[in-house]
């Protein structure tokens, strides 16, 4: 991709009405156009890292069993009639629609209302569960303060997944498999994040939130920095310098940033929607539920806020936009015929790469390169070539080297 073609341009300058720092770089380095408070525009760099989150988790919950599924935002009112949800938490957080003829509709903030009648649809005995449903979908918050950038939205794009089990014991096994899944999504994203024990809800002592630690943070939690145990502030037994219950570490507070989300929903939604099934005795049974979920859009808020310095943004090689920023310098012939060589060999080799071929100055362009964050930076000139080769440098490092032409790939692949 060359530079000069691409949709979206660096900015120099701060959005003033944005305060978080995911909003300002993104905004910045050309991912984000902001529509309005908590609504943006994916530009081609920032959807690049927004797939690239969205198919790991994919790659993941088809391994967890997983089948993807695609359900609608714009919902009827009356499945959300049937569990309560249409006036608790209502309109505080569920974007209202009226249609035709006075007619109400809801844009989903959640699924249970949906996935639940249509789970019960196409199960009737216990030859049809365990059951696993996911989508990757845009959903609707109506939030009172949406001033995190992408971290809270008011439409923000979600992975949901929802398990159907015959008991108990099914339930809890998915769920501890599922616990691991997302663990596996946060390291694969470049995201250190503590499973941290949070309000169960009528149905369970504990549901699990993935907490992320970041001065940025909304939440606040208290952990062991030994053992990572945690728990949240709204259900906390404990506070700063207690005893970690569970090794001989003591306890600290952190502002952290909700991730994902895992809760046992047992037989609360399946009871509104009267969903059993026939266990081996022909019994009717009632169906357990779990429901499982990560903000695609927020895990990348959270890794722009968590993954920067003073210069820009700096994206772990599994999400970045592209792997390599190539910075030719000069437009004598020989530099352009060994840039040409260069982009080359690392595309055939499925490295992909944005060369910047804007005419901008060298500062210009290495501060664009900074800010964008690419994991690698490579500069293409007469003068990398005399001292033999080309100039590579790491984001996340402070110092370029010369290597030979023939070495980057492998320079790269390190
Ligand atoms: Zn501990």
């Amino acid at each position: 991709m060359n530079q000069s073609t691409l949709f979206g341009k660096t900015s120099k300058t701060s959005p003033k009405d944005e305060v978080s720092t995911n909003a300002n770089l993104l905004i910045r380095g050309g991912f984000v156009d902001k529509v309005m408070a908590g609504v943006y525009s994916y530009l081609p760099l920032g959807l690049r890292v927004l797939q690239k989150v969205q198919n790991i988790i994919r790659e993941e919950m088809n391994a967890l069993g997983g089948q993807e599924i695609l359900m609608p935002a714009l919902q009827p009112k009356e499945p959300w009639m049937q569990t309560g949800r249409w006036s608790d938490p209502g309109p505080e957080v569920m974007f209202r629609v009226i249609g035709r003829e006075d007619k109400e509709f809801g844009l989903g903030w959640t699924h249970e209302e949906i996935v639940t009648p249509l789970a019960k649809k196409f199960i009737s005995s216990y030859k049809d569960l365990p059951l696993a449903l996911f989508q990757i979908q845009d959903k609707f918050r109506n939030e009172p303060r949406a001033k995190s950038g992408i971290l809270r939205g008011r439409e923000f794009n979600m992975k949901d997944l929802y398990s159907f089990h015959a008991n108990q014991d099914d339930l809890n096994t998915f769920y501890d498999q599922a616990q691991k899944a997302y663990a596996k999504i946060f390291d694969r994203c470049g995201l250190h994040a503590l499973v941290t024990e949070s309000s169960g809800g009528a149905f369970s002592k504990y549901s699990h939130e993935f907490q992320v630690l970041t001065e940025n943070g909304e939440d606040i939690i208290f952990y062991c920095s030994k053992c990572e145990y945690a728990q949240n502030r709204e259900i906390s037994e404990y506070k700063t310098g207690d005893q970690c219950p569970k090794c001989n570490g003591v306890m600290a507070e952190g502002k952290a940033i909700e991730v994902g989300n895992i809760f046992k929903l047992k037989t609360r939604f399946t009871d509104a929607f009267d969903v059993k099934f026939t266990d081996e005795n022909g019994k009717q049974q009632p169906v357990l539920m779990g429901c499982y979920g990560i903000g695609p859009s927020r895990v990348m808020g959270a890794i722009v806020e968590t993954c920067n310095d003073g210069a820009g943004i700096i994206w772990p090689a599994a999400v970045a936009p592209y792997d390599a920023h190539i910075i030719p310098l000069g437009e004598e012939e020989i530099v352009t015929e060994l840039l040409d060589e260069v982009v080359e060999e690392l595309e055939d080799a499925g490295v992909s790469v944005l060369v910047d071929d804007r005419a901008a100055t060298v500062g210009a362009k290495f501060a664009d390169a900074d800010l964008i964050g690419l994991p690698t930076r490579i500069v293409v000139s007469s003068k990398s070539l005399s001292k033999g080769g080309v100039e590579v440098k790491r984001r996340r490092e402070q110092t370029a080297e010369i290597i030979s032409k023939k070495d980057v790939l492998t320079w790269l692949q390190k």
